[in-house]
């Protein structure tokens, strides 16, 4: 009797292997796709990563698809050979897991970035690959817009999977909460689509944990017209109203004072020497969409603080909103090839003592030279299109749409040094302690969103402590992913 193996593939387990058969592979894609090798010139151009060289998956060569069913060509020979694989499309994922996948291929989507605003108008269908700013333009010149993050550089999809946080939350929820359908190539090489009608359990896993679950080659999200422009105040607090300016946050989201839905919140600790030399600062932003007479009232309440420093914005598109908040395809937030390392906290309240201690773990940590041009995120982007939608509806965490804030350190520093890396880990987690002390106090529940972890949360911080919904999960993962190909991004399994 012959063996039961000897009629199995066998498995392709090491790098040296994979690339001399990757030729044999290349004959099946389609001839917009590229094959480069770390021979190759265009190599290190494809290592590119918001955070390089500290995530640095060990990939033995890089696709670049060019079609969906190359994606469906690779993954299924992927799978028959137990080849390790990991999607690309804005490189700025920064969790710690994506470090775990051990030699494979990067399968890049990038060329896969068409926008096209559907019949009707309502829609649009995206690329698997498409960058928001490709996207927000695209759309703009139709006089549309969708929920998008707040970085040019950063894709459409991979925000979307773990929830997608926008400036537009407010209104119209997460950028999940306004996914219609979704192409997905799963781990067996097949490719379905999912939305409310089709395979509705897949549709349910993709919006919130979509990163284990198969490739999106193309979705349709929800396209609405833009009504006004934006007026941004962007304001520069001393570190002495840090106090009065958090409890006034805390205003904005516990009903005491007003909240519109058009209403943004958001800013970062950070240095700037020429308004405090020997403290880190509060840069603040007050983003709203309507003219400069409607959203002043609002500015006021801040002005009234007495800012250092405060700049009026009025007559911003959507596509200029990027640039006045400073995350353009130019900006820090998008550079590349240097360090980035970042980690989540959402919460309920700020914490005035929480918030006062992380502030000055982050003053110790940015007076290190390494890691001075670092920052906090302080995110209150508004919620109630968010709490607008049913929690059950989405494999999202429940605390994901109550908690108001989203924050998180993110260090930067340049070079390829570990002491470093377990320096500014160190910093991290010690600011993510100190915000967390409200919740701790209040014996509270931690919530980490999934695209700010930084790897070690555990599966009810990520996706929530429910257990009918982590039931679901898993079973939506047994059946959509049963060899559990999708692994490096906050794993269910
Ligand atoms: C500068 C910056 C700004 C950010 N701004 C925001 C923001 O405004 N709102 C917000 O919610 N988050 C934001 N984030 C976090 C962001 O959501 C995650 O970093 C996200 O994973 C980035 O996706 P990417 O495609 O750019 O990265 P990648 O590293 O390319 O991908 C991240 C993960 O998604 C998977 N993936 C990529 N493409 C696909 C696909 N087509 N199908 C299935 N899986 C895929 C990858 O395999 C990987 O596991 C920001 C991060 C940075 C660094």
């Amino acid at each position: 009797m012959p063996s039961q193996t000897s009629t199995q593939p066998v498995p392709i387990t090491r790098a040296a292997d994979l690339r001399q058969s990757a030729t044999e592979l290349g004959k099946s894609l389609s001839k917009k796709a590229t094959i480069t090798f770390p021979s190759d010139a265009r190599w290190e151009a494809l290592l590119v990563r918001g955070s390089y060289p500290r995530l640095s998956p060990d990939y033995s060569l890089v696709i670049e698809v060019g079609t969906e069913s190359d994606v469906q060509t690779i993954v299924t020979y992927a799978t028959k050979y137990g080849i390790p694989f990991l999607a690309v499309s804005g490189a700025h994922g920064w969790t710690d897991t994506l470090n775990r996948l051990p030699y494979g291929i990067q399968i890049n989507m990038r060329k896969l970035n068409t926008t096209t605003l559907d019949k009707g108008g309502k829609t649009a269908t995206i690329g698997g690959g498409a960058l928001q700013w490709e996207v927000t333009r695209a759309l703009f010149a139709k006089g549309k817009q969708a929920v998008t993050g707040l970085a040019e550089c950063v894709s459409v999809i991979g925000p979307l999977l773990g929830g997608g946080h926008s400036l537009l939350q407010g209104q119209f929820g997460y950028a999940l909460d306004n996914l219609v359908s979704a192409r997905v190539v799963l781990s067996d090489g097949t490719v379905v689509e999912a939305s409310a009608s089709k395979n509705s359990d897949l549709f349910w896993a993709l919006r919130g944990a979509g990163h284990n679950f198969g490739i999106v080659t193309s979705f349709v999200v929800n396209a609405y017209d833009i009504k006004t422009d934006w007026t941004v105040y962007s304001l520069i607090f001393t570190q002495d109203k840090l106090e009065a300016l958090f409890a006034l946050i805390n205003k904005h989201e516990d009903g005491s004072i007003s909240r519109p839905a058009e209403l943004a919140l958001t800013g970062v600790f950070v240095r700037i020497p020429p308004i405090d030399a020997k403290q880190p600062v509060i840069a603040y932003t007050v983003a709203y969409q309507g003219n400069q007479a409607a959203a002043a009232p609002y500015a006021a309440r801040f002005q009234a603080l007495g800012p250092a420093a405060t700049t009026v914005t009025a007559n911003v598109n959507y596509v200029q909103l990027y640039t006045v908040t400073g995350n353009n395809l130019d900006s820090a937030a998008c550079i590349e090839n240097h360090n980035l390392l970042g980690s989540g906290v959402s919460l309920p309240a700020w914490d005035p003592v929480g918030t006062r201690a992380g502030f000055s773990i982050f003053a110790d940590a940015t007076a290190d030279p390494r890691f001075n041009s670092s920052i906090v995120l302080l995110e209150n982007y508004g919620m109630k299109g968010i709490r607008a939608v049913d929690p059950a509806t989405t494999a999202l965490a429940p605390d994901e749409r109550t908690n108001p804030i989203l924050t998180s350190p993110i260090f930067w520093w340049e070079g390829d040094n570990e002491q470093a890396s377990k320096d500014a880990h160190a910093y991290a987690a010690r600011i993510k302690d100190a915000f967390y002390k409200g919740v701790d106090k209040a014996k509270g529940k931690r919530h980490t969103y999934v695209n700010y972890a930084i790897g070690n949360e555990g599966l009810e911080e990520l996706y929530g402590y429910e257990k009918w919904r982590l039931e679901k999960l898993k079973a939506a993962k047994r059946k959509w992913d049963a060899g559990n190909g999708f692994k490096f991004y906050a794993p269910i399994v």
